[in-house]
């Protein structure tokens, strides 16, 4: 081996000489734009939704003409917005969903909160839903499946959408950390029966907290607005018909504040998105034919936001040992799964699930008279999810990185991954 390949982590010289920083996506490109945007809103002091013209509904108009789609609404967070459509699927008490094993425990929890069971299935090399093992576990109860799109690439959509439609089932895209991804031509939350987003601090564009529910079904659509605004009929005066009656639900009405910095970050979103696929891109043209990892599967590279490159380590041991070496090299990658850390992400952390606890000792929506399913969970039910976590290096690509720190980032996986071979 050449002087130059002795690894930092063997008294080497480190690959990276700059340090890799930090960084989001939206939030790093907040400025005068989204804070004058706010600060009209207030001094115009028209601060709800339902005025004519409100930000909230310039917004959806916006959203809903990037998007291809003929309704969305804007609401108080990510998890409000998936709530939202399982609510217009008529989703509740006696259904199941079956979610991924890897995905924030935000996705499983909205189908608890419409009274309906999470079911868990594996996920695979996409670090998406596993399609086999969704139709594993389709039950008589099962309602819907709850693709997400996780760190901002696509699932394996097309396997899932034809999933359901062979079992007549709804699919509802989490699409809260893949906001401006695409899935073979189209936005992702567009393919099946509707989507979410999330505008979180974390998130693609971001107003701090606010979230985006999505599709083109008016069914659906009317229902979701009913679960988001307790008192929806009042305030739409003009309406007299509806096709489904009225029902109160929830409050989780978006702001005109934060109506109107959302409009500016949208604008924002395909800066965030060039940037970041650009240096994805440049990165894998870096990257050597890997030896001691597989890269993570792409279902459509096309539409990924570029935000996350996963390798696949062959074993849990490599894994841990690139990861140390990775270090050692100035780049901080960890593996997804350890034991060192409860990440809500992964579904054997997921606890008030997996111990079935309800807002009140009745234990529901699992005791719910009308359910009549028995799903079993436990830390160790998706074994292939935890293994493919455990072997998972992730770098995450952001708007604080340039070309010089990919340049870099690669170098350093290049050596680690010749070294280890
Ligand atoms: C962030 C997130 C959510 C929830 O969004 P909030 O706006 O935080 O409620 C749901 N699903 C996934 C995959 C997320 O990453």
């Amino acid at each position: 081996m050449l002087a130059s390949g002795k690894l930092a982590i063997d008294g080497g010289q480190p690959a990276i000489t700059q340090p890799i920083p930090g960084g989001g996506y939206g939030v790093e490109l907040i400025d005068d734009q989204e804070i004058n945007a706010v600060a009209d809103v207030l001094r115009s002091k028209k601060l709800f939704r339902f005025m004519e013209n409100s930000q909230c509904q310039q917004l959806e108009q916006e959203i809903c003409n990037r998007l291809g789609v003929k309704h969305s609404v804007f609401l108080n967070s990510g998890t409000s917005a998936l709530t939202c459509g399982l609510a217009g699927m008529q989703i509740g008490p006696g259904h199941e969903v079956i979610v991924p094993a890897y995905t924030y425990i935000a996705s499983a929890a909205a189908v608890v909160g419409v009274g309906a069971v999470p079911v868990i299935a594996e996920i695979d090399d996409s670090l998406g839903l596993d399609p086999a093992d969704v139709e594993r576990k389709i039950t008589p109860h099962t309602r819907a499946i709850m693709p997400v799109h996780m760190q901002g690439v696509p699932c394996r959509l097309d396997a899932i959408i034809a999933i359901a439609k062979k079992h007549k089932l709804f699919v509802i895209e989490d699409c809260c950390q893949a906001v401006g991804s695409s899935y073979r031509g189209k936005p992702t939350g567009t393919r099946g029966n509707c989507g979410a987003w999330s505008l979180n601090y974390y998130k693609s564009i971001t107003t701090s907290e606010g979230g985006v529910f999505f599709t083109d079904d008016p069914d659906i659509f009317e229902r979701a607005l009913f679960q988001s605004e307790v008192g929806l009929p009042m305030w739409l005066k003009d309406r007299t018909t509806w096709k489904t009656p009225p029902f109160s639900r929830a409050g989780y009405r978006g702001n005109e504040i934060l109506a109107a910095m959302a409009r500016v970050q949208l604008q924002k979103l395909n800066c965030v998105l060039d940037h970041c696929r650009s240096l994805k891109k440049l990165l894998l043209k870096l990257l050597n034919e890997p030896k001691c990892y597989v890269r993570q599967h792409v279902d459509d590279p096309d539409g990924d936001n570029g935000f996350s490159f996963a390798m696949l380590a062959l074993t849990p041991d490599l894994a841990r040992r690139m990861g140390q070496a990775m270090q050692a090299e100035g780049l901080g990658v960890g593996t997804a799964y350890n034991d060192g850390f409860p990440d809500r992400h992964i579904y054997a952390f997921w606890d008030s699930i997996l111990n079935k606890t309800g807002a009140t000792p009745a234990g529901y929506p699992w005791k719910d008279p009308a359910y009549k399913g028995n799903v079993v969970y436990s830390k160790d039910m998706c074994p292939r999810t935890l293994d493919i976590l455990s072997r998972a290096l992730r770098v995450g690509i952001h708007m604080k990185l340039n070309e010089t720190h990919v340049r870099q980032i690669a170098a350093a996986i290049n050596k680690v991954d010749a070294a280890l071979a």
